[in-house]
């Protein structure tokens, strides 16, 4: 909770040397997001959707599995939910609710959807009968005449794609999370003796911080993110690795915070569908995940830097 504000503590005293030594921390604050969500104004979900069940369904059962794993393993930290009841939010208000609440990680939960194979297929041949003109001038007549034509069929295939991916920001939307971190500059503003750090937002040090932040952001993103592919592979699961989306994922970049997005599976895949319909496939994979988590967090925290030091300076 008060991480942010010791690291711009640490702006202020440090930044003319400014470190680039691992980014340790204490999480305080872990938001999880459960993707999607149902739209009561239209009535339809949002998200993708399998047979059986749809992407926001998953995502919510398996989001109130972590969290209550968590609240289990770590009663002195806060977990918190970015969307808490079964109705959709908009990505802003995730972004804006894991920002004011300062949280120290953001870990966001969905499902993976592919449309099925087209496949054309040849099938025989046909007769068409049509009228067509021969001769030229006043020789010029029509005629009947048969042709054999090609029959085409359309075939819909099951599509393979499978397995688990998680996303970390794209690295060439490193300007967004950048101006993310610049302006929740109030992230501060608790820290009534550090309140030069909202006008100096301009400073160049200041400015390389945020970048190096940016950095160590992206860097425990990805380090998040491998543990996590480790824990569904221990599963058992098919990890196709993780990832950054070209088109860049929203909460991702306006998250001021180490951010990943998990594909628990293909709801288009009749298997992975029925296993993250099932309790045991949503606990296992809450379970995984919330293992990660305390990967993540005990690497993150070895060596973190305790609270300022009261100098007598401040
Ligand atoms: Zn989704």
């Amino acid at each position: 909770m008060i991480s942010l504000v010791i690291l711009s503590f640490t702006v202020k005293k440090n930044y003319t040397s400014a470190s680039t030594n691992s980014f340790t921390k204490t999480i305080n604050t872990i938001v999880i997001d459960a993707g999607h969500g149902f739209r009561c104004e239209n009535g339809c979900r949002h998200g993708s959707t399998g047979e059986n069940i749809t992407e926001d369904q998953v995502s919510y059962e398996v989001s109130k599995r972590i969290v209550a794993e968590l609240k289990k393993k770590y009663p002195s930290v806060k977990i918190i939910e970015s969307r808490p009841t079964p109705f959709f939010v908009e990505n802003r208000a995730r972004a804006e609710f894991a920002n004011k609440n300062k949280g120290d990680l953001f870990v966001s939960i969905h499902c993976n959807f592919v449309p099925k194979i087209r496949d054309v297929r040849r099938e025989g041949t046909r007769t068409e009968t049509k009228y067509v003109y021969v001769g030229k001038g006043k020789k010029r007549k029509k005629v009947k005449k048969t042709i054999t034509v090609p029959v085409y069929k359309t075939y819909y295939l099951p599509n393979p794609a499978h397995g688990t991916e998680t996303y970390v920001f794209a690295a060439h939307k490193t300007d967004d999370k950048e101006e993310i971190i610049m302006e929740n500059g109030d992230i501060f503003e608790n820290e009534k003796d550090d309140s030069t750090i909202n006008n100096n937002i301009n400073d160049p040090l200041i400015k390389q911080q945020v970048a190096l932040w940016t950095k160590q952001f992206f860097a425990n993103s990805v380090k998040l993110a491998s543990m996590m592919e480790e824990e569904f592979t221990t599963l058992g699961r098919f990890s196709r690795g993780v990832k950054q989306r070209q088109k860049g994922i929203w909460v991702l970049q306006a998250t001021a915070m180490p951010s990943i997005l998990i594909e628990l599976g293909f709801l288009s895949n009749s298997e992975e569908e029925a296993y993250l319909l099932s309790e045991p496939g949503q606990q296992q994979m809450a379970e995984s995940i919330v293992k990660a988590i305390s990967r993540y967090k005990e690497l993150v925290e070895k060596g973190a830097p305790q609270p300022p030091v009261n100098n007598g300076k401040r």
